[in-house]
């Protein structure tokens, strides 16, 4: 076990499996700490060396030419899509997102439009958009739901060249990840991450926008920084925001991105041992990853027969057996939210029937083997005593 996880084992006979954990060493908090001491009596406080470390860093580690830091994840994809230039026009999104998705569509001054999505991805596809374009379409925004890159995103890549649509990357859920090689944020124009602390690595808050595009990557760095020409300069040429890292928290991204591999690989190991156990149980689902892609399983999607109680599975779970499912993905669509009453349009049966039904089992980067089988067995349990009564 690793050194950091005091946690889960020991305490009596009963496992606990939280929801989720935050994976920093000792080592690391050291060295984050004497980072803070020295941005302190420096007073380089924002936009300096630790912000351009992160940026290269992460920009390495997802073969992209230019990375550029932000102060959220939501920022990221407001300022590709100010980049744009989608104000006024229509912009396809998932409803089977997180809000942030959508707002940062609306701040844009553009209007969302709800797609439906893929049920073997739970994400867009080029049917799915297709359905869902109007005269006034300019980007699409494809989420890797729970850091599954779909496979069949190259057809959507296809569909928006075709019809001179960007396809924008909403890669929250995705650092590491790749499809045939390809990291998340480079299938389409740019694509946004989030370091929010329950997303694979994270700054405390943040967000990363990775590009190959030169104008988009200038733009970017004019947005965040009140739309100043230059850091140093007084002449602002657009309308910017204070959208900058600080420089702690950047140390504090830059120091976590280190442990990218080895969180990917732990994970992966994880679930290996989820996918075996579900697969040996009757009425459940999982998704299906590509030989030789990366996930990071953000999320692990797990979906029970259709009628399930999902609340009664999740309290049986935590009640009886110590684990506590980690949050959808999400649990209701966007299209049903009260915020995006406007933009509701039609249903979209696929993605209400996937937000209605599915649940994450909880996977931490430093998870043990022994925690991962209390979980699957537990599950299984849990739901075999819900059958039971039905
Ligand atoms: C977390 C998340 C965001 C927002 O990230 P913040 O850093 O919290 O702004 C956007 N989209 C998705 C899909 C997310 O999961």
């Amino acid at each position: 076990m690793p050194a950091h996880a005091d946690n889960s084992e020991g305490r009596g006979e009963q496992v606990h499996v939280p929801a989720a954990r935050i994976v920093f060493s000792p080592e690391d908090r050291a060295e984050i700490a004497s980072a803070t001491t020295e941005i302190l009596s420096t007073g380089a406080m924002t936009l300096a060396a630790h912000t351009k470390d992160f940026e290269a860093a992460f920009a390495a580690a997802h073969s992209a030419p230019f990375a550029v830091a932000v102060s959220s994840g939501t920022a990221a994809l407001e300022i590709i899509l100010r980049s744009l230039d989608v104000q006024g026009a229509d912009v396809v999104v998932p409803t089977n997102t997180f809000a942030a998705t959508a707002f940062a569509v609306l701040r844009a001054g553009a209007t969302p439009v709800f797609a439906d999505v893929n049920p073997d991805t739970l994400a867009l596809s080029a049917a799915t958009v297709e359905a869902a374009l109007t005269p006034r379409t300019r980007a699409v925004v494809l989420v890797h739901i729970g850091g599954l890159i779909p496979p069949d995103v190259g057809e959507l890549a296809r569909l928006c060249t075709d019809r001179g649509l960007a396809l924008v990357e909403d890669a929250a859920h995705a650092h590491g990840c790749r499809h045939g090689g390809t990291a998340a944020g480079s299938f389409g124009i740019a694509g946004s991450f989030s370091f929010y602390p329950t997303k694979l690595i994270t700054s405390g808050e943040g967000g990363m926008i990775v590009t190959a595009d030169e104008a988009i990557h200038e733009a970017a760095l004019v947005y965040r920084d009140q739309g100043k020409a230059g850091f140093l300069g007084n002449t602002h040429i657009r309308q910017g925001y204070a959208w900058r890292l600080s420089e702690m928290h950047a140390v504090t991204g830059k120091v976590h991105l280190r442990h990218l591999d080895e969180f990917l690989a732990r994970r992966a190991a994880v679930a290996a041992r989820y996918d075996d156990a579900l697969d040996a149980l009757d009425g459940v689902s999982r998704l299906r990853l590509p030989a030789g892609d990366v996930c990071n399983y953000y999320k692990y999607i797990v979906l029970p027969r259709p009628g399930i109680d999902r609340a009664r599975l999740k309290k049986e779970l935590k009640e009886r057996y110590g684990v506590s499912l980690s949050g959808e993905v999400y649990e209701a669509p966007l299209h049903q939210q009260p915020v995006f009453s406007d933009y509701a349009g039609r249903s979209l049966p696929v993605a209400e029937d996937i937000c209605a039904r599915h649940v994450c089992l909880p996977l931490h980067s430093d998870m043990t083997d022994a925690e991962a089988d209390h979980v699957t067995t537990s599950f299984a349990a849990a739901l075999a005593s819900l059958d039971l009564d039905r």
